[in-house]
């Protein structure tokens, strides 16, 4: 065999960091690598769930782009694995594939009225404010009061979005119904409740820190979260972005409020156990907790309650099955040894791997998905008694199979295309870009077909 042919499912940041190191890696024979995107626009939640007022981390787009237009990497975008293509297909055109799927739902939180009307997961509200296709365009932002449960980035950027005032946010990409849905917001305040100390949080000192840059926002601080013990004190000695963090809480506390327009409250301490509502959300309640002398919390016993009209819970993602793949349903990833996919009785599915957020659970930034992709990929290289023999290894091959199947794909040339006519919808505008949000406009603009 001279040519590699291998697939990769997913083009968001797993995938792409993939394909480059697939096609960097010192190996002895020819690679040629097909991306498999679902959604017509590659590089997943760095389009879809990075928040837009985040630019810098959203130009990590140009970096994966690069890969792209490198050449030996072909895009098949609007392509669901498992329903336009399935596993049985890729044995036929490929020795081996990596699933690079990641994570777009919430994990769940099992609490008395989690499922009220007006509770939703914070996934959904990212990719409705990041403009994902599939999501419906309008989001019901009625609330003056909103909770967001969680205590890590995500709930930050949930609630930076939601109280910012949304001109602010006009500098971003932001489509033109979110711009129309944050305008209509009557929000005041928002509360952020996390279940263990300001010593605990799982949030980075420049997300944190950017909240108190909000204008018109005052931030609201308790004296009585900051009453640390033994164990927080020394989780702020031993850990410099801790510390950090602490010091900029420690500001919060003594600053001036009462001038904003509209307030971010952090709790600490307070764990939410009942969302309350007759008929739709009304109210949170949550007992307050103490440090357990481990890291930990533990119930104290006193409930408290927040009047809210709009509850979104910010405890983490999870991944899907992929049809065909072995799942494990308590992590929500692909079972793998290095990324290898092992099947139920534990032994190595000859070539078939997983990298990114499926491979490792729903954890970790960017960057990180790059390490993962070379543990991955020098499985994959090394691993030449465990290909599959494809009877179909042309490139050729797949295109005429999605062709047959009707499936109207885009490619690298097709988000130029995209790219370029978001660009142009934001110079009309006096802005960098608007994102396209429908799925039919986005394939449109893609394949060169006029766009509506
Ligand atoms: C709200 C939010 C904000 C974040 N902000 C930051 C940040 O500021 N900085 C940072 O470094 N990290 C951030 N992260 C983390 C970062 O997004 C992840 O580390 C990274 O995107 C994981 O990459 P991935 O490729 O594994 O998964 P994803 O980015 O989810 O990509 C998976 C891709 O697979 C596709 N796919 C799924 N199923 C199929 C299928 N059946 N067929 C075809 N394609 C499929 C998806 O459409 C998607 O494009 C954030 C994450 C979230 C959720």
């Amino acid at each position: 065999m001279t040519t590699l042919r291998l697939a990769i499912v997913g083009a968001g940041p797993a995938g792409i960091y993939a394909a480059d190191i697939a096609k960097k890696a010192e190996r002895g024979f020819d690679v040629s690598i097909d991306l498999f995107e679902r959604l017509p626009a590659p590089y997943g939640l760095v389009r879809y769930g990075v928040a837009p007022d985040h630019p810098r981390i959203k130009g990590i787009i140009g970096a994966l782009r690069e890969v792209l237009d490198g050449g030996a990497v072909r895009l098949f975008g609007n392509v669901d694995f498992g329903t336009d293509i399935t596993l049985e297909d890729l044995q036929q055109h490929y020795h081996a594939v990596i699933f690079a799927t990641g994570a777009v739902r919430d994990a769940a939180l099992d609490i008395p009225g989690i499922d009220l009307p007006g509770s939703y997961g914070a996934a959904d509200v990212v990719s409705w404010y990041d403009g994902h296709p599939d999501v419906p365009r309008d989001w019901p932002l009625e609330a003056e009061e909103v909770a967001v449960i969680g205590n890590g980035n995500v709930a930050l950027d949930v609630a930076r979005i939601l109280i910012k005032h949304v001109d602010d946010l006009m500098p971003t990409e932001i489509p033109a119904n979110v711009e129309a849905g944050l305008r209509s917001s009557p929000v005041t305040d928002v509360h952020v409740f996390g279940r263990r100390g300001p010593a605990n949080v799982k949030f980075t000192p420049l997300e944190l820190r950017e909240l108190g840059e909000v204008r018109d926002v005052d931030m609201i601080v308790h004296d009585e979260d900051f009453d640390y013990d033994d164990q927080a004190r020394t989780a702020i000695a031993a850990n410099k972005q801790v510390m950090v963090m602490d010091r900029i809480l420690q500001g919060w506390r003594t600053r001036e409020t009462g001038a904003a327009s509209r307030r971010l409250h952090l709790h600490w301490w307070a764990r939410p156990v009942e969302i309350l509502g007759d008929g739709r959300v009304e109210a949170i309640r949550w007992e307050r907790t103490e440090p357990d002398g481990l890291g930990g919390a533990r119930g104290t016993g006193e409930f408290r309650e927040q009047a809210v009209q709009a509850v979104y819970r910010a405890v983490g993602y999870f991944g899907s099955p992929v049809p065909g793949v072995p799942f494990d349903e308590v992590r929500g990833v692909i079972p793998n040894h290095e990324g290898q996919v092992l099947a139920e009785d534990g032994a190595l599915l000859p070539g078939v791997y997983a990298t990114g957020w499926i491979k490792r659970g729903p954890v970790g930034l960017i960057g990180h998905t790059k390490s993962d992709a070379m543990e991955t990929v020098e499985h994959v290289l090394t691993d030449a008694g465990l290909w599959w023999s494809p009877a179909h290894p042309e490139e050729q091959a797949v295109d005429d199979l999605l062709a047959s199947r009707g499936v109207r794909f885009t490619s690298v040339e097709g988000w130029h295309l995209l790219d370029r006519h978001e660009l142009a919808l934001g110079e009309h505008v006096g802005r960098t870009r608007v994102k396209v949000v429908p799925r039919d406009e986005m394939l449109a603009a893609s394949l060169g077909d006029p766009v509506a």
